[in-house]
């Protein structure tokens, strides 16, 4: 019967993130399931077409595991631009103002996956895969795992970090809850004719938010400073709708939505359509295991914030397996999930609020989040502690 350490379940961004990070930072023997088959061109369900805002502190800590976020195609973002549709208010943030050379960096999932996965062949490592878990028994000292390929394992810690999307949650004891947000959101490529000058967007329209971001999307190399990634909020059915529209229609569509400011968008790619919830464990550790990532929440792209927090969920718990003897203690998973706990709280909590304040169509609360923005665009203090949290460097992170 094999033996490890810490078992991990689910090989997508964060699994592999704690993956590499116990195997530079620790001793400790580490095992990887997952069920999808990795590519050489690195698409996998893990890994998708999702173009995705790394936080300063994200690219910084995953320097120090040796994964150059700018092999991953990353575009730093220098400048921010808050607006309201049908407001005149507007927030400016810009990097050197709060003594950082970029906010964070906009990269292709897909190529970050490329950098992050764990080579099969690594001391202390072993990946099953394609395989998922079959069933788990736990007694007081470990678990004992078997698989669909017919492997079996003795591990000391599971650690959840499958997305939310096994059964395992429930027979493991995590109590999951989730509420629907009535959106869905459109992520394509566009090109623009005014070049991006790193700088991104994000605009409030009375349907959802939308997010334009600098990204080269590969269309034309002469024509990659004009790059965007977006995201767009719409209610499910327009996202249906938008999904299918001819290019010209879906651009007209855009257009209106985000105005002019970078001239006229000249050309898109592939669109695709996630559907848009919060889902939360309410208790990150039980008996021998814990969840990490989008298996302990699930949030709105809104922010920015989804793998920002699951990376320091992920680097919170390799910190808190450097010096344990026995990796899945309870003592040792109860000092975690405290230490873990006001950061995950202060994220959710922003990147909810922002939903529900900036898709709420009262003419009283439209009017005083303008208000809000332009307070905002004035005050050092307050743009000082967005930045904080957004960049993942906010006390307590
Ligand atoms: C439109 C959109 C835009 C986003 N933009 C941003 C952004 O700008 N910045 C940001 O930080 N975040 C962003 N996010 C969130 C971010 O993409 C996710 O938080 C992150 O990718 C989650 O990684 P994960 O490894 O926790 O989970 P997942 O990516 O869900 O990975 C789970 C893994 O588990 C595997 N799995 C599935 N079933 C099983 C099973 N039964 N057993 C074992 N394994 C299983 C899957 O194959 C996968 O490899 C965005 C999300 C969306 C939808």
């Amino acid at each position: 019967m094999a033996e490890t350490d810490v078992l991990i379940v689910g090989g997508g961004a964060v699994g592999n993130v704690i993956a590499k990070g116990l195997l530079t930072h620790t001793s400790l023997s580490v095992s990887l399931v997952e069920p999808s088959q990795y590519s050489v061109d690195g698409s996998h369900p893990g890994f998708d077409d999702r173009v995705i805002a790394l936080a300063k502190r994200t690219v910084d800590e995953l320097a120090e595991l040796g994964v150059d976020t700018r092999l991953a195609g990353g575009v730093p973002i220098r400048h921010i631009q808050v607006t309201d549709q049908g407001a005149a208010g507007m927030c400016q943030m810009d990097a050197n103002a709060h003594n950082l050379d970029r906010f964070g960096d906009v990269v292709s999932l897909s190529r970050l996956g490329l950098a992050l996965r764990v080579e099969p062949n690594m001391p202390r490592f072993t990946l099953y895969c394609p395989a998922s878990v079959a069933s788990v028994t736990r007694n007081s000292d470990s678990a004992h795992v078997t698989l669909s390929s017919g492997d079996s394992c003795h591990a000391k810690l599971i650690v959840l970090a499958d997305g939310g999307r096994s059964a395992l949650h429930e027979s493991l004891g995590f109590e999951r809850q989730s509420e629907d947000y009535g959106q869905s959101a459109i992520i394509v490529n566009a090109i623009t004719a005014e070049p991006h000058h790193h700088r991104a967007y994000e605009r409030f329209t009375a349907q959802g938010p939308l997010a334009f971001l600098p990204f080269n999307p590969g269309f034309d190399e002469t024509r990659g400073e004009h790059g965007f990634s977006v995201v767009w909020t719409v209610p499910p059915d327009r996202a249906d709708a938008l999904l299918t529209a001819p290019d010209s229609i879906f651009i007209r569509a855009l257009q209106d939505e985000f105005g002019w400011r970078q001239g006229a968008i000249e050309q898109i790619g592939k669109r695709a359509v996630y559907p848009l919830a919060l889902s939360t464990v309410k208790n990150v550790v039980v008996h021998r295991a814990v969840a990490c990532g989008n298996a302990s929440q699930t949030l709105h792209p809104i922010a920015g914030q989804g793998f920002n927090l699951g990376l320091r969920d992920a680097m919170g718990l390799v910190r808190a397996l450097q010096h344990a003897s026995d990796p899945g203690a309870f003592d040792v998973l109860r000092q975690y999930a405290q230490a873990r706990a006001a950061d995950k709280e202060a994220t959710i909590t922003l990147t909810d609020g922002l939903v529900r304040l900036f898709s709420n169509k009262n003419p009283g609360l439209m009017a005083l989040r303008n208000l809000g923005l332009v307070a905002m665009d004035n005050s050092r203090a307050l743009k000082q502690q967005f930045v904080r949290q957004t960049t993942g460097y906010a006390p307590g992170a």
